[in-house]
């Protein structure tokens, strides 16, 4: 089988031939049928982050596939399931954050594409348990972004507190950001769209944004506080300059969730205005596995639309390359069939 590899930080990925693998006693094998290129991807290949991965390793955390083989222990699983293999690959199950709801901040958790074998490759083995079961109709194409940019993008504003008679700024109308917009219009939000290039701004329009901010020309906290300034703001875009705008922007009790992970990302607080004016700034990671069945759910509904172009594996360094130069409309998603 073919996987793209991150051999060393410094250099492109390499497409290699490697065994399909067996699936352990717990594991299923999964044949990719699609799989979504996150930022998350750029930053494992690049060692952005405190905590690396170990290379040689296959990024890859939005992928969607058949279930071929399953190991012994593998009970609700069938042979030909479509299933979803997310950055969750597996928790411990028994920690006080996995028995509460909060599997995602489990310290015993293994993460797909990082720190075990991603989804970057024709086939893949995961833990039978952590793999969501994708709903029928739902196109593999748009279930593969839905499985890290929906999961955690909903899961955002979940947690943000967003609904009606709230003002919302997204920051960032990429593959995550897309999906944040729309999901804080489902919760009955007022929304605003900040980017950076002309086709996000286009895009936030024909989502139904009710204010587009042009970052490159307009000072974002400032035009945002004009309009009475945001409950919620929603960091999404790579740049701690936005992250600082995005903060700027919140009015008097109002919360910023933080959500991109720019390398040595870094934010000051004016201790005296957050205090008096009551503001919350919280970090959200991804989503449960029953947050990515509500994902699945809302789009077989037919309330969200995915954004994306399709690209072959073997491209993945050039896919890289678009991403960072703002080429990409919203995801890009490798086709393997
Ligand atoms: P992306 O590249 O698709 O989107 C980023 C967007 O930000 C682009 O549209 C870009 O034009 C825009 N942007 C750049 N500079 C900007 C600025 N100054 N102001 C406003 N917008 C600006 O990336 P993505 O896949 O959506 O991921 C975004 C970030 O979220 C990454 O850092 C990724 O690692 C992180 N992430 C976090 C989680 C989590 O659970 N916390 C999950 C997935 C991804
Ligand atoms: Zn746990
Ligand atoms: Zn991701």
């Amino acid at each position: 089988m073919k996987a793209a590899v991150v051999t060393d930080f410094t250099r492109p990925l390499e497409i290699q031939h490697r065994v399909i693998p067996r699936p352990a006693p717990q594991q299923v094998l999964v044949r990719m049928e699609a799989s979504g290129l996150c930022h998350t991807d750029i930053h494992a290949a690049a060692g952005d982050w405190p905590v690396k991965p170990v290379p040689p390793f296959v990024p890859g955390h939005e992928g969607i596939g058949i279930v071929e083989d399953l190991g012994e222990r593998v009970g609700h699983i069938n042979v030909g399931d479509r299933v979803a293999i997310a950055w969750l690959g597996e928790a411990c199950g028994y920690c006080d954050h996995c028995v509460t709801g909060w599997e995602t901040l489990c310290l015993k958790q293994r993460n797909s594409g990082y720190s075990v074998d991603g989804s970057f490759s024709e086939y893949a083995v995961a833990h039978g348990d952590y793999v969501v079961k994708v709903p029928e109709g739902l196109d593999p194409l748009d279930a593969a972004p839905l499985t890290c940019a929906g999961v955690t993008t909903y899961k955002a504003v979940k947690v943000s507190g967003a609904g009606p008679g709230k003002r919302v700024l997204i920051s960032g109308i990429g593959g995550l950001g897309h999906l944040a917009l729309q999901y804080a219009r489902i919760a009955g939000a007022e929304t605003v769209a900040v980017d950076v290039t002309d086709d996000k701004l286009r895009l936030a329009h024909e989502l139904g944004a009710d204010h587009v901010i042009d970052a490159r020309t307009q000072d974002v906290a400032e035009a945002v506080r004009g309009l009475g300034g945001a409950d919620v703001a929603i960091g999404l875009a790579v740049s701690n300059a936005s992250l600082r705008a995005a903060y700027g922007s919140l009015r008097r009790h109002g919360t910023l969730v933080l959500v991109a992970l720019p390398a040595g990302g870094k934010l000051e607080l004016p201790v005296f205005e957050h205090v008096l004016e009551g503001k919350s700034v919280i970090g959200s990671i991804v989503g449960t596995r029953q947050d990515l069945a509500d994902v699945f759910q809302l789009h077989r509904l037919g309330r969200t639309r995915v954004i994306r172009e399709q690209r072959r594996l073997k491209e993945v360094n050039e896919a890289i390359e678009d991403i960072l130069a703002g080429r990409v409309t919203a995801r890009l998603v490798f086709d393997f069939r």
